[in-house]
């Protein structure tokens, strides 16, 4: 019997998984060709979400690799050191891409044993292991499964990513850049000087660096004073101080962001200025887009800017709608809504609830060669393999764009935002010739967008009969499974009087957050929020029966009554699945 099918009975019959669930990872190994047991074991953890250490024990297992158990806290500085020399060895770019694939050479003591190395993979079965004889002096090796999450901290220690700006920066030491208090405005030879002078360059490039590999949304660099800025992060949706630049004039910092972006002018310091960057970051190239704005400043002679820079990474796309996590009906409902060829799907909320990244995966679950699919958005946030995304400049507006679409026959439409009654006009009337239109708005919740829509000048029963769904979402922080605790008594009355129960709270089940060395204050990732508003016949015919008022009340009666979560009861259902906590839900939801 072929081998990945023996792994697949070994899953169930001794890794405990749902036959269904390995059933239909097996159908989709046919379907992607390469029959073994690892390609079923990637599957299950890429498609299903089986965490990796969950399927790969198992695939560990299966092929008698032992696991090799190491806690990386204990290294000390000599095997640290004897670890490095032996990764010394190897060609930088076998090195690199074991390291990428969580394959680590180690040793525990002070060099290699006569046995021969060690190697530890978080896939043992993976055939890059076998290049390690071929191109090393290491001719034996043993090979281990170990713990995803151990091979990441192990890494850190001993192969840490390098930020070379930031190196040379450190390396460069004190310096101080801009004016004396005597030179009060700098002068447009004295910022050449210093754009030249390396320090603010490793600076902005480093920053850059290290945004993208903290995972952060967004890069501000905001004048302190007139001698220091700070640069933040803006992580999992909070900022965060990265580096306070310290004897560094802001206009000096300012004037090498513009001149190392496009699309800016560094002269200008008296308007709003939007340009990019796109720099290769670990082998992916990632764009920015920087945005510029003048400041009012304490100093009436400076001119300050304030500067946000928006990372844009390719990578983060999540391509397969099942990953974004929607609570099981709505999910249901989304799916079905952007599977009907023609309609319109709504995602409202703030910004920052996460809607792009769920018009982004909505849109790849829809894709594929035989329909068009065109985009158009202002500006383009990321670049969507398969679709025609419509260039808007000062030679063709959002709104002539819109206007042009209709003619460019499309199958699919993404409209970046619903803006005003023109954007509006053409959705329903895109919607109304058989096309499916995914589009945003700014609402705090699913009923209220229907009221918008009105508002903008759209009758009641086009709205009713051209919408499939809307959807309004939040991001809110996830606890670290690390560190989170069961919720202390002193918060169970607000626990109670959210609408949990005595017994969960007792059972030690409902969480708060604590904080740890793997987190940020006792969170790590986000996850979505959400109320579906499903067009059932019912909420269909009570839209079109509103007359001069939308009653957003009783159309959400009517959704709740087909089983619809509101944000809030969603939020608490994350509490009561231990992903979040009650003070990041009452935070979402507290406009509710
Ligand atoms: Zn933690």
């Amino acid at each position: 019997m072929a081998k990945h099918i023996n792994f697949a009975r070994y899953l169930v019959d001794k890794g405990g998984f749902p036959h269904e669930i390995v059933d239909k990872a097996l159908q989709r190994v046919g379907e992607y060709g390469t029959l073994t047991p690892g390609a079923l074991a990637g599957i299950m953890e890429a498609d299903f979400l089986i965490p990796h250490d969950r399927v790969y024990a198992n695939l560990a297992s299966y092929y008698s690799f032992e696991e090799l158990e190491i806690d990386p806290e204990a290294l000390n500085e000599k095997v640290i050191k004897a670890n490095r020399a032996i990764l010394a060895k190897f060609p930088e770019e076998l090195k690199k891409k074991l390291l990428y694939h969580h394959i680590l050479p180690f040793t525990a003591h002070n060099g290699v044993s006569r046995e021969g190395l060690k190697v530890l993979a978080s896939d043992p079965t993976n055939k890059l292991i076998q290049e390690i004889p071929k191109q090393t002096p290491y001719k034996r090796i043993d090979v281990y499964w170990c713990r995803l999450h151990v091979i990441e901290e192990l890494v850190d220690k001993i192969a840490p990513q390098k930020n070379e700006f930031l190196k040379l920066l450190t390396e460069s030491g004190e310096l101080f850049i801009g004016s004396e208090d005597s030179q009060p405005e700098l002068s447009e030879q004295a910022l050449d000087e210093e754009i030249n002078k390396s320090l603010l360059v490793h600076l902005f490039e480093g920053a850059l660096i290290d945004a993208v590999r903290s995972d952060a949304s967004d890069i501000h660099i905001i004048p302190a004073d007139k001698r220091s800025v700070d640069i933040f992060f803006r992580v999992d949706g909070r900022l965060q101080l990265w580096l306070r630049q310290e004897n560094t004039a802001p206009e000096a910092l300012a004037a090498v962001v513009k001149d190392r972006s496009i699309g800016v002018d560094r002269f200008e310091r008296d308007t709003a200025q939007d340009g990019y960057a796109q720099r290769m970051i670990d082998e992916h190239l990632i764009r920015f887009r920087v945005s510029i704005l003048p400041l009012v400043s304490p100093e009436y002679e400076r001119r300050f800017e304030s500067i946000t820079i928006r990372v844009v990474d390719d990578r983060k796309v999540i391509k397969d709608f099942r990953k974004l996590g929607f609570q099981a009906q709505a999910e249901e409902e989304f799916i079905k809504a952007i599977t009907t060829p023609k309609g319109i799907v709504v995602l409202t909320g703030p910004t920052g609830s996460g809607k792009s990244t769920t018009l982004m995966a909505a849109l790849h679950h829809v894709m594929k060669p035989s329909i068009n699919v065109l985009t158009c958005e202002d500006p383009v946030e990321y670049v969507i393999r398969g679709a025609r995304q419509l260039k808007i400049s000062h030679k063709m507006d959002f709104e002539q764009a819109l206007r042009s679409i209709l003619r460019h026959d499309p199958d699919v439409v993404m409209v970046g935002e619903v803006r005003d009654r023109i954007t509006a006009d053409i959705a329903v009337k895109l919607a109304n010739t058989g096309h499916l239109t995914l589009t945003t708005l700014h609402t705090n919740d699913a009923p209220s967008a229907i009221t918008r829509l009105y508002k903008m000048g759209i009758e009641p029963f086009l709205l009713a009969y051209s919408i499939n769904i809307i959807i309004a979402q939040r991001l809110v922080r996830k606890l670290c499974t690390h560190c989170r605790r069961p919720l202390g008594q002193e918060h169970w009355e607000a626990a109670l009087q959210l609408g949990l129960s005595r017994e969960e709270l007792a059972s030690g089940s409902i969480y708060e957050p604590v904080g740890c060395a793997k987190c940020h204050q006792g969170y790590s990732g986000r996850i979505n929020i959400a109320e579906a508003l499903y067009f059932y016949p019912e909420i269909r015919n009570e839209i079109v029966l509103a007359g001069h008022e939308i009653d957003e009340e009783r159309i959400r009666d009517l959704a709740e009554k087909h089983g619809m979560l509101s944000m809030r009861q969603s939020g608490i259902d994350r509490i009561r699945e231990g992903l979040t906590d009650i003070t990041e839900v009452l935070f979402a939801t507290s406009e509710d």
